[in-house]
């Protein structure tokens, strides 16, 4: 939510922008007319990475601002079929696996599909109940086609969905749900059940098990998607997780504040802006030295995964890296 009342006007949101080039009296004349609710340039030119909110140092969430003037004004060129694409996640179908109850509730939102076949199974899942398909839509999607009513919209239905579950803690593999419960407060929204982001849950269960870690022994790149941005505060329980793991992360341009979007969906709406930095993005990981990347969002990896594998890096996601070094599942080959 644009917190208006926090903003000092220092300029810094647009100024890291990695995506447009304002100095700092531009940046600043860009809030002060994203303030009264007018139609600054920004508005067409964001590509809704989500990363000036964490760039913004008072938490005045400077993102929030745009995407809600970006769907006001319709500033963003969403071609119909972005949008049925988007609308054509809560019709999904769904599934309830119900498991054993005294274990966390593992929400896969609608990211079966998507999903490496072998990303969720073995110790860490076996026997959790397991929900899936569009009842456990998460409608954050939307920002990145610049609306931010589907969500508002759908808070309850979403929170009212996980919490049919019964479980008092629930695990969301996909990093937008759980941005979603972050957002829960400015909808006032309560959110009954402990919601555990999968880095966590993740970080934890390799803890709590040390004896059966073989440490996977390879340099990685991490790609961070833009709905870490909202969970800022899992980043430390990752670089443990890493740890845990045996990979090193390598130290990349492209990395944790300074991450670039994946594309995935923006490069629908404007290749020309967008596709450069994605190149950029794989050959920042290349040059680091990655010998593998490391992907926490299932999307990001169907955007990269093959390029990055063009460029003889291994596209890997998160909980699969957890399985190579609990011996589960083999580094591919
Ligand atoms: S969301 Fe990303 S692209 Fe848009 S203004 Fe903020 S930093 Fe720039
Ligand atoms: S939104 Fe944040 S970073 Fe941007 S001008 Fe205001 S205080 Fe500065």
């Amino acid at each position: 939510m644009w917190n208006a009342e926090k903003c000092t006007l220092c300029g810094d949101c647009l100024v890291e922008c990695q995506y447009t080039d304002y100095g700092r009296e531009d940046a600043v004349a860009q809030i002060e007319l994203l303030t009264k609710g007018g139609k600054p340039s920004i508005l067409k030119e964001c590509v809704t990475c989500c990363a000036c909110n964490e760039y913004c140092p008072t938490g005045a969430n400077p993102f929030d601002r745009i995407n809600e003037l970006q769907e006001k004004h319709g500033s963003l060129p969403i071609p119909p079929k972005m949008r049925q694409f988007m609308d054509a996640g809560a019709t999904v179908p769904s599934s309830l696996i119900k498991g054993d109850p005294s274990r966390p509730a593992l929400s896969l939102c609608v990211m079966e599909r998507p999903l490496p076949r072998d990303a969720v199974g073995g110790k860490m899942f076996d026997g959790m109940t397991i929900a899936k398909g569009g009842d456990y839509f998460c409608y954050l999607g939307y920002v990145h086609i610049g609306m931010e009513t589907p969500l508002k919209e759908n808070a309850q239905k979403f929170i009212d969905s996980i919490k049919s579950l019964q479980n008092p803690e629930v695990v969301f593999l996909h990093a937008d749900c759980h941005a979603m419960i972050a957002r829960m407060p400015e909808y006032g929204i309560d959110v009954p059940f402990k919601a555990v982001h999968i880095i966590e849950y993740v970080r934890d269960y390799l803890r709590k098990h040390p004896g059966e870690i073989s440490p996977v022994g390879k340099k990685i790149a991490y790609q961070r998607p833009c709905a870490s941005r909202y969970s800022t505060q899992v980043e430390p329980a990752l670089d443990e997780l890493f740890e845990l793991a045996g990979v090193e992360r390598v130290t990349r341009k492209y990395d944790r504040e300074s991450a670039l979007c994946c594309g995935g969906l923006f490069s629908r709406i404007n290749p020309e802006r967008i596709n450069p930095l994605m190149e950029a993005n794989l050959k920042d990981a290349k040059d680091a030295g990655a010998e593998a990347m490391v992907f926490l969002c299932p999307l990001c990896m169907v955007t990269l995964g093959a390029k990055a594998l063009e460029k003889e890096m291994k596209p890997i996601f998160i909980t699969q890296l957890a399985r190579m070094a609990l011996g589960e599942i083999p580094y591919p080959a």
